[in-house]
């Protein structure tokens, strides 16, 4: 059976590069960064050349910006944790959007509930955008902090990072972009966008699993959540995950390599299965901005359907989607970025995720295209909701 995996968005296919990069930090060069001998020093040397592709994608001014994480949520929670507490004589008001992802929705749940500070949720429009006025009405002056994501898991729209960064500066409050989604998909610049914090996450480019980076810009403070050891700079103690940092460090070498070529590609692989579902099959709503959105993303409500009974027979032909995130696959609840969007629960319900990458060829849309048609109607002719005129 022809497999298709189109669940991008939830992890990718480490990049065999990655893995040949990595694996002589496993059996040869397997010091600790922080040891004085030969083993260890062979082994910062390979931590400082990934800070340095990091930084690179990213275009940070200095590597040192970059701090080692084990993944998107610890960058995240660093981010908003640690700069909400080190910065609290300028308030406790934080500005995020209903939307995140949970790393940062449950983040600022805990700031509200346990450390006292108050939270402002700002709603997206039908596209699941923040709206630029909202932002603005809702900074004042003790906002100490804003989190909004460059580009949502879930349905692919993009935020615009830089005004609301540009507002945020004025405002005198720190702003951290969740860009887990982002980096290593389309080209992005720090500098430019004028953030002070940014997350990414290394098993979301074709890296490893349980590595990514908070950037930090320079001159700002934030209290480290992890307690012990010296490294990066007393950020962030523990060991250095080397083998997965030399991963992250080669997934951003490789993400470097024609991300413009790479992206149209996948803009195109994109379009292509858009349009095919919505010529196939009819009462499909897209979710997302039809053109801000991620250049692998795509997310549709079947009406009448269950998101779930169509995962699984999807499955059953072989093709990996998912229904929301993976993170909160499991839960009865509709997701709560297409309840933001305004959908009512029975249509969120039926909600299907496909995301591709690089790896995903022409013949894979084809086959979903095959593929799902039959499904839904099949799924349909079951569903009582359902009425065929
Ligand atoms: N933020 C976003 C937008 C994500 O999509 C994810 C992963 O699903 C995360 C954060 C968490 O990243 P990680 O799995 O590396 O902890």
């Amino acid at each position: 059976m022809k497999r298709v995996y189109l669940d991008n968005g939830a992890t990718t296919r480490t990049h065999p590069e990655v893995l040949k990069a990595m694996e002589p930090y496993f059996l040869e060069e397997y010091g600790n960064p922080s040891s004085v001998h030969s083993f260890g020093r062979e082994a910062l040397e390979a931590v400082e050349n990934s800070r340095e592709k990091v930084r690179e994608l990213i275009n940070a001014r200095d590597s040192q910006e970059i701090i080692f994480t084990s993944g998107g949520t610890e960058a995240d929670n660093l981010a908003i944790i640690g700069g909400a507490m080190a910065n609290r004589k300028k308030g406790n008001h934080i500005i995020t959007s209903a939307i995140e992802h949970h790393a940062v929705l449950h983040t600022c749940q805990y700031l509200e509930e346990e450390m006292g500070y108050s939270v402002t949720y700002l709603p997206v429009d039908r596209f699941g955008q923040v709206q630029i006025d909202d932002f603005k009405k809702a900074l004042r002056k003790d906002t100490v902090l804003a989190t909004i994501m460059a580009a949502n898991n879930e349905i692919g729209t993009l935020q615009p990072i830089k005004e609301l960064a540009a507002l945020a500066r004025e405002n005198g409050t720190l702003f951290h972009t969740d860009a887990v989604q982002v980096v290593g998909h389309m080209p992005l610049d720090v500098q430019e966008w004028g953030v002070d914090m940014l997350s990414l996450s290394g098993h979301k480019f074709h890296g490893p699993k349980g590595v990514g980076a908070l950037y930090l810009r320079k001159g700002l403070k934030i209290h480290p959540h992890m307690h012990g050891g010296a490294q990066e700079k007393k950020r962030r103690a523990s060991t250095h995950n080397t083998t997965g940092i030399v991963g992250l460090g080669k997934a951003c070498e490789l993400a470097r390599r024609n991300i413009p070529e790479k992206q149209k590609a996948l803009v195109s692989l994109r379009e292509k299965l858009i349009k095919g579902i919505e010529e196939k099959i009819d009462e499909v709503i897209l979710n997302g901005h039809p053109k801000e959105r991620l250049p692998g993303n795509v997310n549709f409500c079947f009406k009448y359907i269950e998101g779930e009974s169509l995962l699984l027979s999807l499955d059953m032909q072989g093709i990996a989607a998912s229904s929301g995130s993976a993170c909160t696959s499991g839960s009865l609840d509709p997701s709560h970025v297409l309840l933001a969007l305004g959908l009512s629960h029975e249509v969120a319900h039926g909600s299907l995720r496909l995301t591709l990458s690089e790896f995903n060829t022409e013949e894979d849309i084809d086959h979903v295209l095959e593929v799902l048609p039959g499904i839904v109607e099949k799924l349909r002719e079951m569903s009582p909701l359902y009425k065929k005129d």
